[in-house]
């Protein structure tokens, strides 16, 4: 445990589960978010930068949309399954509609923090010290 009461570098692992579980990658914070859209600078307890650069987000758009295709895909092949060779159409498309807006809204905040995470565990070329992160 360092002095600042954040103990040593998280497996990724563990932080592929912050992720998944909207919290901070580095330090498992949560209250990530001003508002359900707003993720904030900075986390509030490590102090990590989440918006590293100009473009960043859009990881966090491509797991969004993978995420909603995939739901989408379950429920279509399982609803076709179930019902072939008298699929309803209509009922199906009033389902599938509201579900393709509702889906990518209430994972939006999940896309970010998983993205983060992905970023940092998977993807990222940091030394151990992160000193990127200290010196915004
Ligand atoms: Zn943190």
């Amino acid at each position: 445990m360092s002095p600042s009461g954040i103990s040593g570098p998280p497996t990724k692992t563990r932080m592929l589960w912050r992720g998944f579980t909207k919290r901070c990658p580095r330090c498992g914070s949560g209250h990530l978010f001003h508002r359900w859209f707003d993720v904030v600078d900075r986390c509030p307890r490590c102090g990590l930068h989440f918006d590293r650069e100009p473009g960043y987000w859009t990881g966090a758009l491509a797991i969004n949309i993978g995420v909603t295709t995939g739901i989408f895909a379950i429920f279509f092949v399982v609803a076709l399954a179930l019902t072939v060779p008298d699929v309803p159409v209509a009922p199906l498309l009033a389902i599938l509609v509201p579900l393709m807006i509702v889906v990518p809204i209430a994972y939006y905040p999940f896309s970010k923090t998983v993205w983060m995470a992905v970023d940092r565990a998977l993807l990222q070329h940091l030394d151990p010290n992160e000193r990127l992160d200290e010196q915004h």
